[in-house]
């Protein structure tokens, strides 16, 4: 790839750089790199700028961020050009930098939301939700059903003065009930239901379709982009089930609909998520149904807690609440999916039953080898009748990439299944969570993390089979996991996107 990098002109980094408005301060170009980078190579940006003296921050440059982005937006009048999203967008995703200039049809980003975390100014955010979301819950003829990711329940708290890792997931439910939501559903009961399809596809591709294996996870809209991108020839591996939240939103537009009457055109889909690559999500065109969508509108953590405090709710003199029933409940598996190591975890526990039709032993039940944030783990676990099957868990795509290289060099790798999550941390370090360390600090995260598995230990069923809800959900609707139907609503297709970054002639000969 380096190879095919260019050397950038003025006029191409000021396309760069998506937005002119700070050049008028007088900030410089200085010129190419002049040291070959790690990726995207010579003249990818240029090292420094020469700012007035009195300038506020040493200058380095930002992100190129497109107006029609779906997931972030910058406001200019904000930015210092400090380099901090640079920093977040190239070191730990490994975006930025790491595909030929000039942009070809389209400027590279996975919607993660890290730089967010990163910019000091606050300049870059979340695209907002708000107003679409009030004006559904003011229109009478909309029936607005919210769900909350897991990850949110442990950090929404950090807003309103609480310590990291508080579980605020009863007065979150409250709140949302307090601003009108009709019903307020668990994603985790998405979780579930993803555990229930992702294990039954797993154990299908470990036994019969071997070729298609390492299986690579797909609920993280971040790194799956990240897949389309620059690891299009890997796509085989991606599981194609729909994320946790776009399970749930197809299954409120079918199945909750006709159990409650209610017309699916004029029910609204809303999801309080950690993740701004869910933003983006939502409007993926194989994520809707007879032109409904599984998931109308994306919230952060960030903007509930606005809209909380907007409408004057005391968050601390709530009433705790409970889920709403029928989408409601979820499994102790369900709840660690926003932790790096959750989705395996919570899908090696069901593989196990489904191979053998026997509960995991007690230590897949508490899997320390997957559990924690370092970047890149590996474990293994032996399932009868199935073998010894060897995991990795990645968290952050600087990593991914590693690994990635890995399986493209080696083919079949020496794992078996592959867990992707674009945030470092998974979605509990999400680039909608709250800002409650500057920068986005790892005491932080690991308080989160003990929470959601404190949840799990806590939880009267632990594993997604058990989930009474997700059970009656099959037996009345679904029938089998990777039926029919299942299949139609549950499971999606990815899109090669290299095209749009890369000459895709020159990438296969590079
Ligand atoms: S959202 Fe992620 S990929 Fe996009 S510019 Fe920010 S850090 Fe880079
Ligand atoms: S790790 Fe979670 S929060 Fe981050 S992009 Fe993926 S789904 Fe979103």
């Amino acid at each position: 790839m380096t190879g095919m990098a260019q050397k950038i002109s003025r006029r191409e980094f000021l396309k760069l750089a998506s937005g002119t408005s700070l050049f008028g301060l007088g900030v410089l170009a200085s010129g190419c790199a002049s040291e070959q980078k790690q990726s995207g190579g010579e003249g990818w940006m240029p090292d420094q700028y020469h700012g007035r003296g009195d300038f506020p921050a040493q200058l380095k440059g930002r992100v190129a961020i497109a107006p029609e982005n779906a997931a972030i937006v910058r406001d200019d009048e904000k930015c210092i050009l400090c380099g901090q999203c640079i920093e977040a967008c190239e070191k730990v995703m490994s975006v930025h930098g790491y595909y030929p200039l000039p942009i070809k049809d389209e400027t590279a980003c996975i919607g993660c939301g890290q730089c967010t975390l990163w910019c000091p100014t606050g300049a870059i955010a979340e695209r907002p939700a708000l107003q679409e979301v009030e004006a559904a819950l003011a229109d009478d003829g909309k029936y607005v059903v919210v769900q909350t990711a897991p990850a949110t329940k442990v950090s929404l708290g950090e807003e309103f003065g609480l310590a990291p890792g508080a579980v605020v997931s009863a007065q979150q439910v409250a709140a949302l009930k307090a601003l009108g939501f009709d019903a307020v559903f668990d994603t985790c009961t998405g979780a579930d239901l993803t555990i229930m399809e992702e294990a039954s596809e797993a154990l299908v591709r470990l036994t019969k379709k071997q070729e298609e294996l390492p299986h690579f996870t797909s609920c993280c809209p971040g790194w799956v982009k990240f897949c389309e991108y620059f690891y299009p020839d890997l796509m085989g591996h991606l599981s194609t089930c729909k994320s946790p939240a776009a399970m749930l939103g197809a299954t409120v537009k079918t199945y909750y609909a006709a159990k409650m009457g209610i017309a699916p055109e004029s029910i609204v889909t809303v999801s309080i998520m950690p993740c701004t690559a869910k933003k983006f999500e939502a409007q993926r065109a194989e994520l809707s149904e007879d032109s409904l969508a599984d998931v109308d509108y994306v919230l952060t953590t960030r903007e509930l807690a606005r809209l909380i405090k907007r409408h004057g709710i005391d968050f601390s003199a709530l009433a705790p609440a409970a889920y709403d029933s029928v989408l409601g409940e979820s499994s102790g598996a369900g709840r660690i999916f926003a932790a790096t190591g959750g989705v395996t975890e919570a899908a090696v526990r069901s593989l196990y039953y489904f191979a053998t039709k026997r509960q995991p032993p007690a230590d897949l039940l508490s899997w320390q080898a997957v559990r924690g944030l370092t970047a890149i783990k590996e474990a293994q676990a032996e399932v009868p009748g199935v073998g010894m099957v060897h995991v990795a868990v990645v968290s952050g795509m600087a990593a991914a990439r590693r690994v990635l290289e890995e399986v493209r060099r080696t083919g079949r790798s020496r794992w078996q299944f592959i867990e992707f999550m674009a945030c470092p941390g998974g979605c509990l370090g999400g680039g909608g969570q709250p800002k409650s360390e500057f920068p986005a600090d790892e005491a932080v995260r690991r308080k989160r993390m003990e929470a959601l598995y404190a949840e799990d230990k806590g939880a009267p069923r632990r594993m997604s089979h058990e989930n009474a809800e997700v059970q009656t959900l099959y037996r009345a609707f679904y029938g089998a996991p990777l039926s029919e139907r299942a299949e139609q609503l549950l499971h999606t297709h990815f899109e090669d996107r290299s095209g749009r970054l890369f000459d895709r002639e020159t990438q296969a000969k590079a």
